[in-house]
């Protein structure tokens, strides 16, 4: 069974109102190649307008992070039930909410429950920082995120499962991970999933994110255990992202 690649686009908290509608429109005008999906994820307000300007394309629609309850007392927090409203994606435990923000692993699989549960798929983010890497720590730290992440999924979930390997030194740097090293850990992802659910843990599909761009895309996305990408700064370009997308449109042909 082949796995289909994804083109994620992690917007962070950039753009305006405009900018996030045009960025939408270009997107959702360059269509998605066979054998692609291609997901979007604005900041929290641009959602309902991008939703709109997506309109009927094939461009799906994620939020960047969702509290772990439904509904309640939560002040600030927004709901997995609201979100799945409007999105069929979710981002949870994304470097910058573990290391910006200070988010356990704990809480991290406590939102991939949610997510799951509000019928959206969980977009796990796992990655090592250049401390970890440089102490040979890498494979260790990212399958504690996997564990930690995923104890409250079972296989009859993984159907609403990515997992996106970024390691936390190439995100936003410009120095993504050589292919080898990208190829070498999604493959530990991967190998990781099977181990712990059989077959079908195999066939979740794995991104890697961390400085991707129209230069390194090719060879990145070339690697057999690299199922697409998770991509910030290359994302907010509609000439970039659309690069992006070709490429593996043109690797889905293959
Ligand atoms: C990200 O935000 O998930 C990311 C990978 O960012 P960038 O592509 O800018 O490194």
């Amino acid at each position: 069974m082949s796995r289909k690649m994804i083109v994620a686009g992690n917007w962070k908290m950039n753009l305006s109102r405009r900018e996030a509608v045009e960025l939408a429109s270009a997107v959702a005008a360059a269509g998605v190649p066979a054998g692609v999906e291609v997901a979007v994820f604005p900041t929290f307000p641009w959602l309902v307008p991008v939703h709109e300007a997506l309109g009927d394309s094939d461009v799906q629609l994620g939020a960047q992070d969702s509290y772990i309850e439904p509904a309640g007392a939560f002040t600030g927090e927004v709901s997995p039930v609201a979100l799945a409203e409007l999105c069929s994606a979710v981002l949870a435990g994304h470097s910058e909410r573990r290391h910006v923000i200070g988010e356990s692993d704990e809480l991290v699989g406590k939102k991939v429950e949610a997510i799951q549960q509000a019928g959206m798929t969980a977009y796990l983010c796992v990655g090592e920082t250049l401390e970890e890497r440089q102490a040979g720590r890498a494979q260790e730290v990212v399958e504690r995120q996997l564990a930690s992440g995923l104890a409250g999924v079972d296989a009859g979930m993984l159907h609403l499962l990515v997992v996106a390997y970024e390691p936390v030194w190439a995100i936003g740097t410009g120095v993504a991970a050589s292919a080898e090293d990208a190829q070498e850990m999604c493959a530990a992802v991967r190998q990781w999933l099977a181990a712990r659910y059989g077959e079908p843990g195999g066939q979740v599909r794995v991104l890697y994110g961390g400085s991707v761009s129209p230069a390194n895309v090719e060879e990145l996305f070339a690697c057999p255990d690299v199922d697409g990408g998770l991509v910030g700064g290359a994302s907010l370009d509609a000439g970039s992202f659309g690069t992006l997308v070709e490429a593996a449109g043109r690797l889905a042909a293959v």
